[in-house]
């Protein structure tokens, strides 16, 4: 196997390429299907969220093999997962309740910048407050990452680590746990892209229901 220290050539990109590129995609898209966009402009019913991090790298629709229309996005730095984040927050009752998505997956990737930042001790600005999350996340699991010599595997152990507190934290939501509570169709799904293969592992911490949460974060 070949090691490139390349980066991906974006310097063909500019503003009015991308206006160009959208031409482009229009018109495949209206020689598959006429009605393409008609049926579009009709609404959505997209049955996952995805919550993922912003990095260019990891489109939700292009690593997942999906369409506009079928997966429902919110992204932030690091897929972080807070309950007062209003943003997450409205995206998440909007999907639960209204769009009824029937899944919710977390999606973490190693070599995720953001997480790589919340391990040094520097200080980058405002973003130090959004990556508090991660330290903290880093607090609950430092005897076994502390052990972990290697720095890019404990970054991407910690990349898991930070996707599964997502799955807890969505979890003691009111939004998802009056959802479950009602019986609806709804698991939660934790998973991490690999940006050097392009495959998705499962982290297989589903959950369906309030079972396994901490009894102080149980709504009766
Ligand atoms: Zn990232």
């Amino acid at each position: 196997m070949s090691t490139s220290n390349q980066i991906h050539d974006t310097s063909h990109i500019s503003y009015e390429s991308l206006l160009e590129g959208n031409k482009i995609f229009v018109g495949r898209a209206l020689k598959e299907d006429p009605e393409y966009f008609t049926k579009l402009a009709n609404g959505q019913k997209p049955p996952v969220l995805w919550i993922g991090c912003a990095d260019s790298r990891v489109p939700a629709n292009q690593i997942t093999n999906t369409k506009p229309g079928e997966i429902f996005v919110h992204r932030n730095i690091a897929n972080v997962v807070v309950h007062t984040d209003m943003n997450m927050l409205s995206v998440l009752d909007y999907a639960v309740n209204v769009l009824q998505v029937k899944h919710v997956i977390i999606t973490g990737h190693y070599g995720c910048g953001g997480v790589i930042a919340s391990m040094t001790n520097k200080q980058f600005g405002i973003i130090d407050n959004w990556l508090r999350n991660i330290k903290d996340v880093y607090r609950l699991h430092a005897t076994e990452l502390d052990a972990i010599a290697d720095e890019k595997e404990r970054a991407d152990r910690l990349v898991e680590f930070n996707v599964i507190e997502g799955v807890e934290n969505i979890s003691k939501t009111s939004i998802v746990q009056n959802a479950w509570k009602n019986g609806q169709q709804l698991k939660i799904h934790g998973w991490v892209y690999a940006l050097e293969t392009g495959l998705i592992k499962d982290l297989k911490v589903s959950r369906g229901n309030n079972d396994n949460l901490e009894e102080v974060f149980r709504f009766a």
